[in-house]
C-alpha cells in the first residue's frame, strides 16, 4: 500500500510481543500486532458490528520508520498551529503582512519564529 500520508488509520494497541509480528490490512489500513488476527490472518478491527476481515500482510522495520516519521511530522505541525493560535499579536501581524509574498513560506517562518521565541509544545 503506497500513500503519501503513511499514518495508518487504525492502530492496535495489543502491544508487539513473543512471536507475534506487526500486520497491516490492506482492506482498511489497521496495523497493530498480529496477535489481534484470526486463525486466518485476516483483520479484526470492528466495523458496525462485525470483523473487518481484510487480509493482511507483514510489514517492516522501514513501514515502521515510515509511520513514526509521519507522525513526528504531524506534531510537529501540530506545534506550528498551535504557536499560530498563540502567537504575540505583534508577530501574527508581522506573518499576515509577509502571507502576500509568493515566495513566503508558512512553515517556514513558524519554525523561524518557534526556534527564536523558544515556543514550545506544553503537551510534549
Ligand atoms: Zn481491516
Amino acid at each position: 500500500m503506497t500513500t503519501s500520508n503513511p499514518v495508518p488509520p487504525y492502530i492496535g494497541r495489543v502491544p508487539l510481543v513473543g512471536g507475534f509480528y506487526a500486520a497491516g490490512c490492506t482492506l482498511c489500513g489497521w496495523v497493530g500486532s498480529s496477535e489481534e488476527l484470526t486463525d486466518d490472518c485476516q483483520c479484526t478491527r470492528s466495523v458496525g458490528d462485525r470483523y473487518c476481515l481484510g487480509d493482511t500482510d507483514e510489514i517492516g522495520t522501514e513501514r515502521l520508520l515510515a509511520i513514526i516519521q509521519a507522525m513526528a511530522e504531524l506534531k510537529q505541525d501540530a506545534t506550528r498551529f498551535r504557536f499560530i493560535v498563540d502567537c504575540p499579536i505583534r508577530e501574527a501581524v508581522a506573518i499576515s503582512r509577509k502571507a502576500n509574498d509568493p515566495t513566503f513560506d508558512l512553515t517556514a517562518e513558524c519554525d523561524r519564529l518557534i526556534e527564536k521565541t523558544a515556543f514550545t509544545s506544553s503537551s510534549a
